[in-house]
């Protein structure tokens, strides 16, 4: 119960699909115009029971054709004439005051379904047809049944009344249901759609190779952001003759030794830290709040977890790694980017003077 609330209040968290909308609208339209015929065939209407013959066989087709995902526009385009043309009938034959015309409107919301879903590049499907069209039949069925006598009565005004009762509830459950599951429909896409642009806006984020943040992300991160207005500290690391362990062990060996290099730094930062590949072997720490005594000391513990790993080559062997640390804090230089600069010259002079350090 709370189920179908939840669904025609449209805040189901799921949708159905063309193929079992279209199944169960087929499906439920069957029984319809069976029940239809059994009430027909007790008050003696017998061209009211072939045409429910004729509307059941239709409905057992486009049943077997939608619940196979077949032709679901030709299925959809079916039913809607069939209803037309059924509705048109019952008030001829039952009168105007029978109801059956308000299924004539109680379609309309569908031509829209039926565009939202069958439209394709090739081909797109006009909702404003099936409007002009349930306007015809509309006018068509209140005009000429009102000018002339039904064909047949049940002698009974109650009867007339409760019919029409029902006919008008039935439309107005079809109309809710329509509406419902098209902006079920449209919900879950987006939220899909959502999901999609948060994991596409992740990868953007992320390098694919160490998983660390990628340059362009913390640069949009950090540029005109209220952390560059506090003091903070840059850590730009390099590994030393990387381009020899690509040269000796193979590029595979340089790029899982990226991976682990990448995974001691991730374990070194605390929350606010930030790590990214900043470059082909070249590491970024962005350290928010952190004197220039603590950068160099963390920097340092880094470089010491660095040397104790223990790389393994295709064969098996095993062989390690130093990097080169030039640290600044944001007290040297005006800008974000003056500061990796400095960090970027004592990363230089380490190289020049030895490698394997924190300058
Ligand atoms: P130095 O100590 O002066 O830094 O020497 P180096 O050999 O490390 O020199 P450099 O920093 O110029 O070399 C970078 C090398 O890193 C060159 C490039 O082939 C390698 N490299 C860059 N990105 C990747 C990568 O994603 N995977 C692998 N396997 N190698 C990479
Ligand atoms: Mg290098
Ligand atoms: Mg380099």
């Amino acid at each position: 119960m709370k189920g179908l609330w939840e669904y025609i209040s449209a805040k189901a968290k799921y949708a159905l699909s063309p193929r079992q909308v279209m199944s169960l609208i087929m499906f439920v339209l069957g029984i319809f115009n069976m029940g239809l015929l059994i009430f027909f065939v007790i008050f003696s209407i017998y061209p009211m029971v072939l045409v429910s013959m004729f509307s059941v066989t239709l409905y057992i087709y486009c049943f077997i054709q939608a619940s196979r995902d077949k032709n679901l526009l030709l299925v959809f385009n079916l039913s809607y004439a069939e209803i037309m043309i059924h509705a048109v009938a019952s008030v001829l034959l039952l009168g105007v005051d029978s109801g059956f015309s308000l299924y004539i409107i109680a379609m309309l919301p569908l031509g829209y379904y039926a565009s939202y879903n069958f439209s394709s590049e090739k081909k797109s499907v006009n909702p404003m047809l099936y409007v002009l069209f349930s306007g015809v039949a509309f006018c068509f069925a209140r005009i000429l049944g009102s000018s002339m006598h039904p064909l047949y009565s049940y002698g009974n005004k109650s009867i007339d009344r409760a019919m029409y009762m029902v006919n008008y509830f039935v439309a107005v459950i079809a109309i809710v249901l329509f509406f419902s599951t098209l902006l079920n429909q449209i919900k879950y896409l987006e939220s899909q759609q959502k999901n999609q642009n948060k994991k596409l806006e992740e990868l953007s984020k992320t390098d694919a190779l160490t998983g660390l943040a990628n340059r362009r992300s913390i640069q949009e991160r950090y540029e005109d952001s209220e952390l560059l207005q506090e003091s903070y500290a840059v850590i730009l690391a390099d590994i030393d003759d990387f381009k020899k362990v690509n040269d000796t062990y193979g590029h595979d060996a340089g790029d899982r030794t990226l991976k682990a290099v990448s995974a001691v730094f991730k374990n070194a930062v605390r929350g606010e830290d930030i790590v990214c590949r900043w470059g082909g072997e070249e590491i970024l720490v962005f350290l928010p709040k952190c004197p220039l005594e603590n950068a160099k000391d963390r920097a340092e513990a880094i470089l010491q977890n660095i040397r104790k790993l223990q790389l393994t080559t295709q064969e098996h062997s095993s062989f390690g790694v130093t990097m080169t640390f030039g640290v600044a804090i944001s007290e040297e230089a005006g800008s974000f980017t003056e500061v990796v600069q400095k960090a970027d010259e004592r990363l230089y002079t380490g190289k020049q003077t030895g490698k394997n350090q924190v300058v």
